[in-house]
């Protein structure tokens, strides 16, 4: 453990506080004003869409970068001016970054050696890390001896092995093909809670930032869009934007009022649709998710008619693309039979509860 962790609080070990950080480069600003408080022991997501500030958040938390303006604190330490190597953090590469000369245990070994740790020693922790990655036995390899998931694993057991306060992972998975990405994040999250190592994750994949995280921190243009965990994300989108990019939802203008007897609803192309209670009035965005809708056939009172215009079937589900007065709609049932055939007439019910509304 360095100095500097040495120096911090047990309980402040690894929060990291973002207040007011501005990065510029040049004329562009990557980072507008961020606030962001990260707890110890809490894997936290930085999702948004490329270009959004994802990465130059990590890279300030790291150290490669330092902010144009505002405070970075990790545990109870001001680190807005500290390089790289004063800070007790590790990060994993989107390439993995190894030495391709060096055998596997060479690399996890590399850190510890590098802060003077006896050889000896440092090849013990090292294969004691390659353990907790499933890789014991493999030290003696190379890196272009390994596969890529293998690779990525030594990526982790390399940075772990040097107890970090912080670990940071840029799109560990983005090399990696759709079946493996969901077996590593299973892996990477599970050593996360073993360890209880404060995590910060990278990714623009909202379903893998969904499946790892204890909390999202969603950024747009810089900023922060929504804070939360995945559930509160989903449920209570703050925008059209998080609602559009956290899960699949139906998004529909519509101009919300208050009926007589209190309750709120939404207006669409003269069609009322009752929704929860809510502040907003006027334009707005209506957020049918999946499971707010069901189908039948016939009609039935309150319901809105519809015509199935697409089915795709998927085996374990169904897509049906709907023509109805609200505009086109998707629709998911969680099926393995085609219940209701292309041009076929249906009626679709929404559960109001489980609709919102955003600007
Ligand atoms: P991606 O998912 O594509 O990696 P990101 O959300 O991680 O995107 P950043 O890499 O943090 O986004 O970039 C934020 C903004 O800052 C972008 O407009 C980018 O072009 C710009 N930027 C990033 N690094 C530099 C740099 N070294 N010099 C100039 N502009 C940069």
């Amino acid at each position: 453990m360095s100095q500097l962790a040495k120096a911090t609080s047990l309980a402040n070990f690894g929060r990291v506080q973002f207040t007011d950080v501005v990065k510029n480069y040049g004329k562009i600003r990557a980072v507008n004003g961020t606030t962001l408080s990260i707890d110890p022991g809490q894997l936290v997501t930085l999702l948004g869409p490329s270009g959004c500030g994802k990465t130059t958040t990590l890279r300030m938390i790291a150290g490669l970068e330092l902010p144009t303006a505002g405070r970075i604190e990790i545990g109870d330490t001001d680190v807005s001016n500290l390089p790289a190597t004063y800070r007790n953090v590790a990060m994993v590469f989107q390439s993995y970054a190894l030495f391709p000369h060096m055998s596997v245990l060479d690399n996890v070994s590399y850190g510890l050696r590098m802060t003077k740790v006896p050889k000896a020693d440092a090849y013990v922790r090292a294969e004691q890390t390659l353990g907790l990655v499933g890789l014991e036995g493999y030290g003696s390899r190379l890196p272009s001896e390994l596969s890529g998931g293998q690779q990525q694993r030594v990526a982790v057991a390399r940075a772990v092995v040097l107890q970090p306060e912080v670990l940071l992972l840029d799109e560990p998975l983005s090399n990696l093909d759709a079946k493996l990405r969901r077996q590593v994040r299973e892996e990477i999250r599970a050593l996360q809670q073993r360890l209880q190592v404060t995590t910060i994750y990278v990714t623009h994949d909202q379903e893998e930032a969904m499946a790892v995280s204890d909390r999202i921190i969603v950024m747009e243009k810089g900023e922060v869009a929504q804070d939360g965990t995945p559930q509160d994300l989903y449920e209570h989108p703050r925008s059209r934007f998080i609602a559009s990019f956290i899960g699949e939802a139906n998004l529909v203008p519509c101009s919300i009022e208050r009926a007589a007897n209190g309750q709120c609803h939404a207006e669409v192309n003269g069609v009322h649709v009752a929704v929860p209670q809510t502040e907003l009035r006027g334009e707005a965005t209506l957020v049918i998710r999946p499971e707010a809708t069901t189908l039948s056939e016939g009609d039935g009172a309150g319901a809105i008619p519809a015509t199935v215009s697409s089915v795709a079937y998927l085996g374990d589900r169904v897509y049906y693309g709907l023509s109805s007065p609200l505009g086109q709609l998707f629709h998911i049932e969680h099926t393995s039979s085609v219940r209701h055939p292309k041009s076929s007439d249906v009626v679709i019910r929404f559960d109001a509860a489980k609709l919102r509304v955003v600007k």
